[in-house]
Parts: structure tokens; C-alpha cells; sequence
């Protein structure tokens, strides 16, 4: 058998085969895990809490399953959950001081449904305060650290769950997408990462940001495991209301080796001003890949109103979160503050519980939501959010998926970006259309610029992840860009 560090860069589909021929039992498997973690940590920061007791008892039972016959895709195998999903008994901080001690008395349908398939939780990871972020600077403990280059952010705001993927901290992970907040990061860091359709997975249980936003999704080493993965999590949940009825197809099932009979198009207006060279050359080098592997390109394809995802999304996104945000009081849960009166003391409590985004989020969703303002801002936001899911939807009446950029640039710098909010929300002109539009979009590694993750996003029609994982599949059976592994 190899060594610890070889079994924590397994995939899922290889540790099942693992388990399966006992070379190795899921108590191994998590003990190996848990080393390496100790291992890196200290320098990669991406686990907020580490449950190692809960982890070793949860591979003793599902050695037990394994022993006793049992044989799920996920059984035995140790997995990573983004701090904003509800955990029963583990601590859910959203990386923020205002949950810095919330200990949910309730998993989150996702949790529930790893649990049940018998995966096992290494820990609970970082992210930006209440995932607002694009590097998890935001994060109010500590930022994480790309393990591609210890100088630069893993992306954000799941910046946590991609690294402990890349860092052979966990096999796989769970991250939320509100704006690019799975596709970004997994780009970053070398991981492939799919923001499912709006309802696909139940969000009940996921802290809300923006709520006709949010989704939950699977971060994985291959396209193989994120169907795997999905497989579990997807499905409807009469206790998430948007949770679509649809039934859950085996995603598997749609991997094939090549792309034959599909029609792909490059929108232009996906290759933004600014765009990093190496970027775009990665890019060109990757259409040319899927064109050898039989998929028909349109390098044409133009969708004018999608650019203004970004000025649709700053309006919706912090309107949203001002809302769901106005439950901190400091009086049903998280973090309060002493003061004489009430009013001081509900003051207090968000003004020091929040970190310095999180309140001009607030601020902002406030004003555009303001009698005054109401009209000019969030009415005409969700009129041009009503465009721009119309003409992507068009698009796909002659194209099976779209193919861009995940990402403008490769990792940057930590501190780069932090002082200019602008330039951060930059980082999302290409995953925020997605989640506008309510569509499902797949992020795939495609290179590396100067030694640093690109990524190449996959965008298709509502439930056309099967689709998007057959693209992702054909690409990197034919290229070996996940084989990589950071120098840690
Ligand atoms: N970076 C975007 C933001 O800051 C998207 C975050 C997300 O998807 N959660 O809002």
C-alpha cells in the first residue's frame, strides 16, 4: 500500500475502490487525513474547526457498514463542509464573530444526506464572513493560504474547501455559490467545482446570504466524484421550498470520453478587458482541445447583456443579505453585546459581530432597497436580471453549453485586492451571470500560468449538469492538468 500522504490525494472513486478490496479502512484512510492536516495546516489555514474524535467515530461505524456488506459511493470517505452549513454539535461560524460559538442544534439536508451515505466529516472550513469575498481575507479568524503558492489567496469565499482539496486535506468538499464562490476558488486552486441549477440541492440548513442566489455544490478532485457527489446531495426537500421536484438522474451515467454531436459556444464577452494573458492563452489552448475531441465551436457568440451581471448582482446580492442579515440581534442566537437599553445593545452587537464587508453589504442593500431608490436601483436590477436570463436562455436553444474563463486572472496576491473592493468584485464578472440566470455552471482545471491554477468554467440550461459534467469528463480524460499536486 503507498504511503499517508498518496491515500489523502485519492479520489473518491479510488478510495471507494480501496475500501472496497480492504487495502485500507476508512479509520486508516481519516488517521492518514488527519495527519496530513497536522502536517500542513499550520501553514495552508483552512479548516476553522477540525473534528478528529467525531471524524475516527464516524470510519469505526462506517467500517462497520463496510464490513457488514454495505458498498455506497461515499461510505468511508472523508469530507470537508464549508462553515456556513449547519452541523448539529459542531460549531457553524460562517467564519464570522457574530456565530464565532453558534452550535447548530440541526444538520443541514446536505450533512444529512453525507452522514446517512456514510461519509466522513474531517472538519468545518473557511470562508469569507457569511461568504461575501472573493479570497477569505474576509474571514474574521485568519485567511487561508493557496497551497499552490503560500504568498496568494485561495480564491473565496469557499477559499477554505478548495484548499483542503488541493492540500490532500480532505478527498472532497462542499462549498456555496452565491456569485462564483465554488467555481472561483476550485479554479484557483486546481479543483474541479460545480455551482449546480437554482434548487437542485437543498439549501435548508446553509446560513442564507442571498437567497435566490445560493446554492450548495461539490468541490472534488475529478468530474467523476462531483457526479458521485451530487448523486447524494441532489433531490428535492420539502424542507427547502425551491427545491426542484425533478428527478435525480445518475449522473454518472453521462461520462463519456468524447464530445461528439455537441455544440459548444465561446461568448466574447466572457474574455473581459484586463483578462490576464496567460489566461486567455490557457483558454484558446483548452477550445482547441474540446474542438479535437469532436464538440462543433462557435467562437462567435455574443451575449450583450451579460457584462452588467456584475452591477445586477451588487445590487441584488447585498438587498438580499441585508434581510437575512437582520437576524443577528444579539437576543435569539450568535454573539451579544452588554449595553443599558435595548437599542444599544442590538447596535453593539452588529457593530462589532460583523467584519467591515459585511456591513457595507448591509449598507448598501439598505440604500438600494430605500423608498426613494427602490425604483432606480432593485427594480431596474431585477428587470435586467429578467434579460439576461432570457438571452442565455436563448443561447441554449442553439448551444449545448457555453465555455469561458472561470476566472479574469490566476491567484493573486494576499493583500493585493483587500484595501479595493472594486477590483475584488472583479474577480466574479465571469461565474456571476451564472448564478443571475439561475443556471448551472462547472468549473475544470486547464492549466497552470507562471505555476498557478486556471480554471475553464462550463455553463448549460437549467438541469443540464449532466451535460456539463460529460464536457468536463471528455476534457480531462484528455489532458492531465488535475494530476498535479502543490509542493507543500
Ligand atoms: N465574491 C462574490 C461576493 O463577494 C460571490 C460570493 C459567493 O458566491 N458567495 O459576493
Amino acid at each position: 500500500m503507498s504511503d499517508g500522504k498518496d491515500l489523502c490525494y485519492l479520489t473518491i472513486r479510488e478510495a471507494q475502490e480501496h475500501l472496497k478490496g480492504r487495502q485500507v479502512s476508512s479509520v486508516d484512510l481519516t488517521r492518514a487525513l488527519l495527519e496530513r492536516v497536522h502536517e500542513v495546516e499550520d501553514r495552508v489555514k483552512a479548516y476553522v474547526t477540525v473534528t478528529e474524535a467525531r471524524a475516527l467515530e464516524q470510519a469505526r461505524r462506517a467500517d462497520e457498514r463496510l464490513k457488514a456488506g454495505e458498498n455506497g459511493p461515499l461510505l468511508g470517505i472523508p469530507v470537508a463542509i464549508k462553515d456556513n452549513m449547519c452541523t448539529r454539535g459542531v460549531r457553524t461560524t460562517c467564519s464570522s464573530r457574530m456565530l464565532e460559538n453558534f452550535v447548530p442544534p440541526y444538520n443541514a439536508t446536505v450533512v444529512e444526506r453525507l452522514s446517512e451515505a456514510g461519509a466522513v466529516m474531517v472538519g468545518k472550513t473557511n470562508m469569507d464572513e457569511f461568504a461575501m469575498g472573493s479570497s477569505t481575507e474576509n474571514s474574521a479568524f485568519f485567511t487561508t493560504h493557496n497551497p499552490w503558492d503560500l504568498a496568494r489567496v485561495p480564491g473565496g469565499s469557499s477559499g477554505g474547501s478548495a484548499a483542503v482539496v488541493a492540500a490532500g486535506e480532505a478527498i472532497f468538499s462542499l462549498g456555496s455559490d452565491t456569485g462564483g464562490s465554488i467555481r472561483q476558488p476550485a479554479g484557483f486552486c486546481n479543483v474541479v467545482g460545480l455551482k449546480p441549477t437554482y434548487g437542485r440541492v437543498s439549501r435548508f440548513g446553509l446560513v442564507a446570504f442571498a437567497s435566490s442566489l445560493d446554492q450548495i455544490g461539490p468541490m472534488c478532485r475529478d468530474v467523476t466524484d462531483c457526479a458521485l457527489v451530487m448523486n447524494v446531495i441532489s433531490g428535492r426537500d420539502h424542507r427547502d421550498s425551491t427545491s426542484l421536484v425533478d428527478p435525480v438522474p445518475d449522473y454518472t451515467r453521462a461520462l463519456r470520453p468524447d464530445l461528439r454531436g455537441l455544440k459548444l459556444g465561446v461568448p466574447k464577452e466572457f474574455f473581459v478587458e484586463g483578462m490576464e494573458a496567460g489566461v486567455k492563452e490557457a483558454m484558446e489552448t483548452a477550445i482547441r482541445q474540446l474542438e479535437s475531441l469532436g464538440a462543433n465551436i462557435d467562437r462567435e457568440v455574443s451575449l450583450r447583456y451579460a457584462p452588467y451581471g456584475l452591477a445586477v448582482y451588487y445590487i441584488l446580492a447585498p438587498s438580499e443579505a441585508m434581510a437575512n442579515l437582520a437576524r443577528y440581534d444579539g437576543v435569539k442566537y450568535g454573539y451579544s453585546a452588554d449595553a443599558p437599553t435595548m437599542w444599544e445593545a442590538l447596535e453593539k452587537t452588529r457593530q462589532l459581530g460583523f467584519g467591515a464587508e459585511v456591513k457595507r453589504r448591509i449598507m448598501l442593500g439598505t440604500y438600494a432597497l430605500s423608498a426613494g431608490y427602490y425604483d432606480a436601483y432593485y427594480l431596474k436590477a431585477q428587470k435586467v436580471r429578467t434579460l439576461i436570463r432570457e438571452e442565455l436562455k436563448q443561447a441554449f436553444e442553439r448551444y449545448d453549453a457555453l465555455i469561458t474563463p472561470t476566472s479574469p486572472s490566476a491567484p493573486f496576491k494576499i493583500g493585493e485586492k483587500a484595501a479595493d473592493p472594486l477590483q475584488m468584485y472583479l474577480s466574479d464578472v465571469c461565474t456571476i451571470p451564472v448564478n443571475i440566470a439561475g443556471v448551472p455552471g462547472l468549473t475544470v482545471p486547464a492549466g497552470f500560468v507562471g505555476g498557478l491554477p486556471v480554471g475553464m468554467q462550463i455553463i448549460g440550461k437549467p438541469l443540464a449538469e449532466e451535460t456539463l459534467l460529460r464536457v468536463g469528463f471528455a476534457y480531462e480524460q484528455a489532458t492531465r492538468w488535475r494530476h498535479q499536486r502543490p509542493a507543500l
